[in-house]
Formats: C-alpha cells, sequence, structure tokens
C-alpha cells in the first residue's frame, strides 16, 4: 500500500490501530454475525457501544455528573442554529467573539434568530491572534467562541472565566480530545467528530445540565438539547457506525495514556513544525501570531504563489496529503491532529527542510 502522510484538515487521520480494529470486526461485530452497520439501534448489543462512547468520553475528558453528553448528527454547522433556538429569546443578547471564519458562521445563524452583540473580534488582524479584551453586551444569553481556528491556526490558550450566570460556549470542532480543558468553566461544548474523534456523522454536546433546563420549549424536536438528554441520544436513529468508531478512537486515547499524553505528544508535533518554521529565516512564514498559534493547524507561507504551488505538488508525489490552505486564506496547512504522528511531522520537516535549500 502506498505510504501517506495524512494532513487532511477534517475528515482527517485516524489511529491505524483503530482502522484495523474496524476492520477486524467488520463483517462479524462481537459474534452477533452481522457488521455493528446492521445492528438494530435498539439492540442490548449497539447500546453497549452507545454507552462505551458516552461512558469513555466522560471519563477522558473528566466531565462532572453535572452535564450531559449527547451524540447529535447535522455537524458543528447545526449547532451554530441549535445554541441560538434553544438559548436565546426576545429578551436577551447572544455574544459571540470572531476569530475566524468559523465564528463568523455561528453569528450569521444567530442573527437570524435574535439578538447579536460581537463582544471581541480580531477581524481587523485578519484573524491573525485570538482576540482580547472581552466586553459583554447587557444582559447576555451566553457568549461563543471558537477554541481552534481551524481555518487561520489560532487557538485558545485559556478559556475567558464569566461571571456565573453567563454561559459559555465553545466550538471544539477542531481540538477537542487534544488537551486538557477545565469543562466546569464552559456551559456548552460541541465539535463534529471529523478531526480528533472519529469518522464524520456525529456531533458531541457536552452541556450542563443548568444550561439544559434553560432550553426554549418550542425549539424544534430535533434541535431541542432536551430531547437527546431525555432520550440517552436515542430519540430517532444515531448513526450508529460514527459512534462506533468514535467509542474505538476512545479506546486509542485512553490506551495511549489519556489527554496528559496526547496534549505532550501534540506539542512536540507542533513544536517540531514551528521550529521548521522559524528556522527557515523566512522562507516560511507561519501567518498566526506566535503566542495564538494552534497545536492542530500549523498554517503557513511561502514567499511566492508560484512556489506555493511547487511546494504543494512536490509534497503531494512524497506521499504528503492535505498541505493546501483552506481555500478562502490558501498558503498551507499542515492539521495535526491526535492520530497524526511524530514520525509524520518529522517526515514533513524534512521535506520542508530539503524544499527550501532546492529553491532558495
Ligand atoms: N467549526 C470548526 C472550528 C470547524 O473546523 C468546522 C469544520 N471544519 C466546523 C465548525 C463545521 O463543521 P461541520 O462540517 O461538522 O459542520
Amino acid at each position: 500500500m502506498k505510504k501517506v502522510y495524512n494532513f487532511n484538515a477534517g475528515p482527517a487521520a485516524l489511529p491505524k490501530t483503530v482502522l484495523e480494529k474496524a476492520q477486524q470486526e467488520f463483517l462479524n461485530f462481537q459474534n452477533t454475525g452481522m457488521s455493528v452497520m446492521e445492528l438494530s439501534h435498539r439492540s442490548e448489543e449497539y447500546e453497549s457501544v452507545h454507552v462505551k462512547a458516552s461512558n469513555l468520553l466522560k471519563e477522558i475528558l473528566e466531565v462532572p455528573d453535572t452535564y450531559e453528553v449527547l451524540f447529535m448528527q447535522g455537524g458543528a454547522s447545526l449547532q451554530f442554529s441549535a445554541i441560538p433556538m434553544n438559548f436565546l429569546h426576545s429578551n436577551n443578547i447572544a455574544n459571540y467573539i470572531l476569530s475566524g471564519s468559523w465564528s463568523e458562521k455561528a453569528l450569521k445563524e444567530a442573527e437570524k434568530i435574535g439578538n447579536c452583540h460581537i463582544a471581541s473580534s480580531s477581524k481587523d488582524k485578519g484573524y491573525s491572534s485570538i482576540p482580547s479584551a472581552i466586553q459583554l453586551s447587557k444582559n447576555p444569553a451566553y457568549l461563543h467562541l471558537t477554541s481552534n481556528n481551524t481555518i487561520f491556526g489560532t487557538q485558545w490558550r485559556e478559556f475567558p472565566v464569566l461571571p456565573a450566570n453567563v454561559p459559555l460556549i465553545a466550538d471544539m470542532s477542531s481540538d477537542i480530545l487534544s488537551r486538557k480543558i477545565p469543562i466546569e468553566d464552559i456551559s456548552l461544548i460541541y465539535a463534529g467528530a471529523q478531526k480528533n474523534l472519529g469518522p464524520s456523522g456525529v456531533t458531541v454536546v457536552i452541556i450542563s445540565k443548568q444550561l439544559l433546563e434553560q432550553c426554549h420549549k418550542n425549539t424544534p424536536t430535533m434541535l431541542n438539547y432536551q430531547t437527546y438528554a431525555e432520550n440517552n441520544s436515542l430519540y430517532n436513529t444515531p448513526p450508529t457506525f460514527s459512534i462506533y468508531m468514535l467509542s474505538l478512537v476512545l479506546e486509542w486515547v485512553k490506551e495511549q495514556g489519556g489527554l496528559t499524553y496526547i496534549e505532550e505528544k501534540n506539542h512536540q508535533k507542533a513544536q517540531l513544525l514551528y521550529h521548521a518554521i522559524d528556522l527557515s529565516e523566512g522562507f516560511y512564514t507561519g501567518t498566526a501570531k506566535k503566542d495564538s498559534r494552534s497545536f492542530m493547524n500549523v498554517t503557513f507561507t511561502l514567499p511566492t504563489k508560484e512556489l506555493t504551488q511547487l511546494f504543494l505538488h512536490q509534497a503531494k508525489e512524497k506521499g504528503f496529503v492535505g498541505l493546501a490552505g483552506h481555500r478562502l486564506v490558501g498558503g498551507c496547512r499542515a492539521s495535526i491532529y491526535n492520530a497524526v504522528t511524530l514520525e509524520s511531522c518529522k517526515a514533513l520537516v524534512e521535506f520542508m527542510d530539503n524544499f527550501q535549500s532546492n529553491n532558495r
């Protein structure tokens, strides 16, 4: 099989051992004589997968009992609508921090539902850094932020601590499970699975029971968080195969040594790449401000568009996949989610060094 270094931004690399396990069990899941995809979502066998995924998430992320873990669909993008539909009313104001395209999209959906306020923004800096100086509106429904900006390659190091009555909501699609987080400072976390959690199809939501009580009763059933909480995310047919894959990825994370190990490894990988960029004497330029740099998406440019094209072309020939920057910003991006190995990052650094020597 062709050797590939997968730096895709999502769907992204999955741990090889997880794929192998899924392959082993594919036709005959735990001696049921069926694939996990063929099981009824009401069967005992599927239920154990479902519960395992939920319990492992709680264990690994240290989710307190005062929170619920939900499995939804529609990707992170549907959460952009679900959040204001549940929590934005005629008498409060949704607060958004703009740190990139995904937060802009989240705000756009909230504006269709009610009054919104931009509490902070780094748009004027081309989203090259994490915004500071948060100014909340009066009567805030919540404050929404994007913890890792997949396109611009910036990441919140620490989450803002808000007054007790203001729920913090975090889109953690591209950095959930990559590091330890203070769950109790965040009232709702959501993430599409297709970066650190598994294949696309399931959206994980971690919500405090306190916030759950505030869901608007007129929210459509399938967008109302209470529907999922009250029915163990089995109100209708969940994405069973994605949840099964999630359970395998979570087992892998645990076997690796949990978030302490994962976080340390992610730092090493990111440092390796940023180091290569910083030592390139301006041949490669990191697009994010140093103190805002993401440990998940390393974004950089080359001196000219022609060199960028040549870099991407030669990289592809050598088996490096997914290095083109997002279509909105161009340049290059190496997405180094949990399943991307240190070995892949070392190979990329070596390729970057060689490319620079041959093209300076
Ligand atoms: N938020 C962030 C931070 C993302 O990176 C993405 C996808 N790349 C989305 C939201 C949208 O996710 P989905 O495709 O699951 O709707």
